[in-house]
Order: C-alpha cells, then structure tokens, then sequence
C-alpha cells in the first residue's frame, strides 16, 4: 500500500506495523498488509477504503491459482493419485479410504449429514447479506454487498444489533468461582465425581494446581493438573493433555492437564474471566473427564484415543453446560455482592454468540464439502480444473453463494492438501452435531441430573475407542443423532 491515507480506519499501532513489516521487506515508506491463512481476512473488518478492501480480498482468494507460488496443478494431481492409492488399496475413493477407521464411515454419511442443514444455514446467511445490505445502504453506500465488504459492515450491524460492553459482565465471572461452582459443580451433578485439592503433590510451576479425582463411592479415579494461568515463556491457546493414559492392563489410572492461558491478577485481587474463557475452561474439562473416566483394557483405545470425527464430542458437550441455567445460577454471581447476573445481561452475552453465525457456517461447510469432494473423485477421472471443479461443487451442495466463499479455497487448503485433514475437514462440526444432540436429548431427560448423566459417562466417556463410535452414541442416545440440535445451538432454527 502506498499511502497511509488508504489505511483510514485501522488503529495508529496496526498502520506502524505496516510500516515496518515494509521495510523488512524493502518497501520502506509503503505499507505492507500480510494475508492471513483464511480466505477471510481479519483486516477487512476495519479498512474503510473499499477499492484496498478489494485488492486484498482478491489476492486472498486467487492465492496459487497463477504466478510463481502456484498450486492448482498440485491440488488437482494430488487428488489424482490419492484416488489411485485409495483404488489399489481396495476403495472406490481417498474419502471411503480415510472415513472407513472414521463414525461417519462414508462420504455419502456426510454429505447427507451435512445436506440436511443447507436450506437453514443458507436463509440464514441471506438474512444476514439483507441486514449487511440495509446497513452499505443506510451508511450511504451505493454499491450491491461483495466479500470484501462483508466482515466490514458486518461488524457495524454487530454494534448496532449485539453490542455487549465486556466490563458490565465481567464482575460475575471470578476465576475460582467458575472453576469450583461451575465446572467442578457440573462433574459433581452429571457424573457424581469430585475433585479435592493435592498440595502435597508435585507440580512443574507454582501456578499449577494438583487435584485428585474421586467417585461418587468414594474410590480414587484420577490425578488432575490445573494449569490455567498465562506466564513468559508458555505456549499460548487452551489444551487438555494426558501425562499417564488409563489402562486396565497396565493398571494405570490417569492423570491429565487442562492448559490455558488466562491474565492472572495481581496477588491479593480476583482474577477474572471472559465468558469466552468460561466455556474453554469447561470445553477443555470435556477432553480433561473423556481422558479420566476411561474403563478400558487397551491404553490405545482410551480415553481421547477416539476417531477425528468424536473427539470433540464430549468437549463441546461439556461446553454447553456453561450456559445451562442451574449451573449458572451457581457459579455466575457477583463477585463482591454475590448478586446473580441479571437476566437481560445475560439474555444479551447469550445473544451476541448467535451473530453472523449463518456465514460462519456456510463458509465452513463450504470448505468441508470442497474436501471431500476433490477425494471423492474416482481413480479413472481426469485431471481437473481447480476453479471449475470448486465453483462445481459449492453449486452442486447449494453453497454457491458469493458473498460468502469457503473459508479456505482449494490452492491454500492446508486441511485438505499439504497437512494430514483431507477428507476430514468435516470432522469438527460432525463431533458439534453429536454434542448438540446429545445436550437436546439430555434436557428432554431431566437435564443436569445424575441419572442421565451417568447414562452419557458409561457409554460415551468410559468407553474409548473399544467400542464404534456410532454404537456408543446409539446406546446412549437410542438413535443416531440429527442436525437439529446444532441448528439450535447456533442460533439458526429460525431465520432471526
Ligand atoms: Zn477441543
């Protein structure tokens, strides 16, 4: 970019950083934007020049198609030879081969799975391209809505429609309280578990936190690690991990880490968490039980050990536990009054997770679909075009809508190409559907109580992999689960 007046809109830090990433570049006195790995770029959220939103959209979006760092010809060879392999391997396709070991097991599963949301998600997302177009129009635009104005008006219908001032919520959510009212609580009235706290044991860092895992009968199940706080040096995001994994021939017992990186407040003051953070910290106890109440004989099959297309079922599971109303009851109190939060607060913070989720959907299903359609091909097809064989597939799946293009396109999807995702990409919103299921099935049985809690941690978390997947879901649930529950989850039951 060659003047600073094109950059209207972004902050005076981010201009600075530009500037420099220019200069290391040899640019001095321009301005570099550099693009991210989504075709989204987060950028476009706040430039106000429309001609640069453009130009950077579209070098996003063309990446590898032509020129020096091309790809096109390698995705499409690719998908060649992998049909080839899948052949002499004794499958029709790459995506039969790689779903076989998988819950879902077949590419038609997903495609079916994945079909019965397209029509909701689809409204959704004109929905949200018709409030996108009042607001270009409202703020004097006189241009039809493109991608590269999505992110960007996209976020003046988010102030306008769902803002939430972030220090009003934060009183009610003090760390320890939704450690030990929230997430700890919930283990207790699902799953009838309790954690006591292990100072005598040793820990890596005096911020980690040892705990021990007891039974409702009292018997010893596993060692917890609480590694919650940020400090120099750590990797950043939020993990669950496993030091000792569960085995019955092995006779070990687990003992498992929940990593985080929360700002720990000064000595003496309560550390606080954002609502985000809250659902991580019960997201990341989901992976942290499915490690802990593994029963099994094999230590390769437990606990985590699951297919990619399970594994972040009982994490998500757990996640929707944060919002359900007894539990908040419990933990979302005031930190000095002790005061519940108020409803039409928490109505609001509820509220703004349904935004813009019509696109965020569709982008990624788009991606997902891409996937598993470039593996699909048989061995005897021949080489594609990279361009039309996509624009093929997001019509042929009713995705083919342009202001909102997959959230990766074929030349720079590291998922599906260079990394070990093809044919998988799907997989994280297939474990969403099965915990968004479940969670509607378990408040149709009473909701948080024991009996149905215990129904889940017997044939979902103790089980592994030592049972298919599908099998464990059918013997908790009684049927195999739909999309409804994940339509209701983000918010797209309803055109809104
Ligand atoms: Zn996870």
């Amino acid at each position: 970019v060659d003047s600073k007046s094109e950059l209207a809109g972004l902050t005076e830090s981010e201009i600075t950083s530009a500037a420099n990433d220019a200069k290391a570049a040899g640019h001095e006195g321009k301005y570099l934007i550099n693009i991210t790995n989504t075709t989204r770029q987060p950028v476009l959220a706040s430039l106000e020049n429309r001609e640069l939103r453009q130009r950077i959209w579209e070098a996003s979006a063309n990446r590898g198609l032509t020129g020096e760092n091309e790809t096109a010809s390698l995705v499409a060879r690719l998908a060649q030879l992998r049909a080839e392999r899948a052949a002499l391997l004794g499958y029709d396709n790459w995506a039969s081969y790689r779903l076989a070991p998988q819950m879902a097991k077949t590419p038609e599963a997903v495609y079916s799975m994945f079909g019965s949301m397209v029509p909701a998600v689809v409204a959704n997302t004109e929905k949200e391209a018709a409030d996108i177009q009042a607001m270009i129009t409202k703020t004097g635009g006189k241009f039809e809505l493109a991608p590269w104005d999505w992110e960007f008006y996209a976020e003046k219908v988010r102030k306008e429609k769902f803002a939430l001032d972030a220090s009003s919520v934060r009183p009610y959510f003090e760390f320890n309280r939704v450690l030990e009212d929230g997430v700890f609580y919930t283990l207790k009235e699902l799953y009838g578990v309790t954690l006591k706290p292990r100072p005598d044991l040793p820990v890596y860092h005096p911020d980690v936190k040892a705990y021990e895992m007891f039974d409702a009968d009292g018997s010893s199940m596993a060692i917890f690690y609480a590694d919650y706080f940020a400090r120099e040096g750590k990797r950043g995001g939020a993990w669950m991990s496993s030091f000792v994994g569960q085995s019955f021939l092995e006779g070990t017992k687990p003992v498992v880490v929940n990593v985080m990186n929360i700002k720990k407040a000064p000595e003496g003051e309560p550390t606080f968490v954002s609502y985000d953070q809250v659902t991580t910290m019960f997201h990341e106890m989901g992976h942290g039980t499915h490690g802990m109440f593994s029963k099994v004989t094999y230590p390769s099959l437990a606990g985590t050990a699951v297919s990619r297309d399970f594994v972040e079922f009982p994490s998500t599971f757990e996640e929707d536990w944060a919002a359900h109303p007894k539990v908040l009851a419990n933990y979302a109190k005031h930190y000095e009054t002790g005061a519940p939060i108020p409803e039409e607060l928490l109505q609001k913070l509820l509220k703004s997770g349904s935004f813009n989720q019509g696109y965020d959907t569709l982008e990624y299903m788009a991606a997902a679909l891409v996937d598993m359609e470039w593996h699909s091909l048989s061995p005897d097809a021949p080489l594609q075009d990279v361009a039309t064989f996509e624009a093929n597939a997001l019509k042929k799946h009713g995705l083919n809508i342009t202001a909102v293009p997959p959230r990766y396109k074929s030349t720079y999807f590291a998922h599906a190409f260079p990394g070990g995702y093809s044919a998988s990409y799907y997989a994280y919103m297939w474990s969403e559907i099965l915990a968004a299921d479940a969670f509607a099935y378990v408040q149709t049985q009473g909701g948080l109580n024991r009996e149905i809690g215990m129904k889940y941690r017997k044939n979902i978390r103790e089980v592994g992999n030592s049972i298919a997947p599908m099998e464990a879901y059918k013997n908790f649930r009684g049927q195999e689960p739909t999309t409804e529950g994940l339509l209701n989850r983000r918010g797209l039951n309803t055109v809104n």
